[in-house]
């Protein structure tokens, strides 16, 4: 491993140039290491090894030198001081709480989150004594009113998904800090390109690095960042010995993925604020959330805390659930999928497909109209994109 990096490096140069894991062949391209396991010179140095007396590699559900320097690089990006990269986007938020949390704690959460996180809190979480109140993304009283004596964790999602709502990370890490509890965002939608949480106090940092890290649409995985102690030792240590890990070949392709990162993350919020000013001036489009837009609720904190708005739009028709599925039927370049991230644009219908297992009064508690839909923008010219939904809009 090349470690040698400034950490004082913009974020373009860290995602090309941190942690460029260089074995004794001096690649220059990373090298895959794929392996589940590493050999030993003697019994002694396997001794030594396994006791931590001697670094090394032992088995790659903990330690393997490609998920190391992803881990590395996206540690550099975000500010933090350790990561740990885990299957999916969902391993690392169970992993954090099942690292961080007891039996009998709380969690403040906002109520806007991705829908698989709010059925872990539910559903999962739930059953083993773990508490979850919900609050409104921008109502900061209601964050600190819904804490309680076992808050351990405020949770929040920033921009939210789907309705792109913004939380005010340094307000709610001094809630949290306040009553003696942890703040953890999840950065998905944003990336450490255009938003650092643990800049501006949070405590960890949750990827899904299947989206914009990866970039690209191939690959499941996922990310905690923070500290030394609690993700280098706490969050480490699960890890080591309950096994969520991520795939070493993964981590190969998400390295690569922070390579491209910046670029990719301007021309995402490029084509995004084009499509939203666009969608804005549609006569069948009754209401655009974008966080560039000057009409958004959040706009001057959104340009306060973050370098960019983001790839991800949200937008209402008139018509209802019929309406919007009609616009989704009528795209032929825009894919159809609930991922996002991809180079390729995406549309969905939130309350029939991300937002279906929650119950019709939490989604509607949450905002999400049947006839709101879901952009994630990608890569392609805006001119097709917007001549795409033209034909769908106006049929
Ligand atoms: C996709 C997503 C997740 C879950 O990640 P997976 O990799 O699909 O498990 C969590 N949070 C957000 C904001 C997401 O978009």
């Amino acid at each position: 491993m090349q470690d040698f990096f400034d950490p004082q490096w913009g974020s373009a140069t860290l995602g090309v140039r941190a942690a460029e894991p260089r074995t004794a062949n001096r690649e220059h391209s990373a090298a895959l290491s794929l392996t589940s396991s590493y050999v030993f010179e003697s019994a002694a140095q396997a001794a030594a090894v396994f006791s931590g007396a001697e670094p090394g590699y032992i088995y790659s559900r903990f330690t393997n030198p490609t998920t190391e320097a992803f881990e590395k690089r996206l540690a550099a990006m975000e500010g933090g001081a350790s990561c740990v990269a885990t299957a999916s986007g969902m391993a690392a938020v169970l992993t954090l709480c099942l690292s961080l949390l007891r039996q009998g704690d709380h969690i403040v959460s906002s109520r806007g989150l991705f829908g698989s996180t709010i059925s872990l809190f539910n559903n999962v979480l739930s059953r083993f004594g773990i508490g979850v109140s919900y609050v409104d993304q921008t109502d900061l009283a209601a964050w600190e009113q819904a804490i309680q004596a076992n808050t351990r964790l405020l949770f929040a999602e920033t921009p939210t998904n789907p309705l792109v709502e913004i939380a005010d990370i340094a307000a709610l890490a001094d809630i949290a800090h306040r009553h003696g509890a942890l703040l953890c965002v999840d950065n998905c939608f944003l990336t450490p390109v255009l938003q650092q949480p643990l800049r501006l106090g949070a405590d960890f940092v949750i990827h899904s690095a299947t989206k914009y890290l990866d970039g690209q649409g191939r690959c499941i995985g996922g990310a905690i960042v923070g500290d030394a102690e609690r993700v280098g030792k706490d969050v480490f240590g699960f890890m080591r010995t309950a096994g969520p890990c991520l795939s070493p070949f993964n981590a190969w392709v998400f390295l690569k993925g922070l390579e491209t990162l910046s670029v990719r993350m301007k021309a995402h919020c490029e084509n995004a604020h084009g499509l939203a000013e666009w969608l804005s001036e549609q006569a069948s489009v009754r209401r655009v959330f974008y966080p560039g837009l000057a009409s958004h609720p959040q706009h001057e904190l959104a340009r306060r805390q973050q370098s960019g708005f983001g790839g991800v739009l949200a937008f209402e028709v008139e018509g209802g659930r019929e309406a919007a599925w009609r616009v989704i039927d009528a795209t032929r370049l825009i894919s159809i999928t609930a991922n996002l991230g991809d180079t390729r644009t995406t549309i969905t219908h939130p309350a029939t497909t991300t937002h279906a297992r929650i119950s019709a009064e939490a989604r509607a508690a949450a905002g999400i109209d049947e006839g709101l839909l879901r952009i994630a923008v990608g890569l392609e010219d805006l001119k097709d994109l917007t001549a795409d939904l033209a034909r769908s809009l106006h049929l």
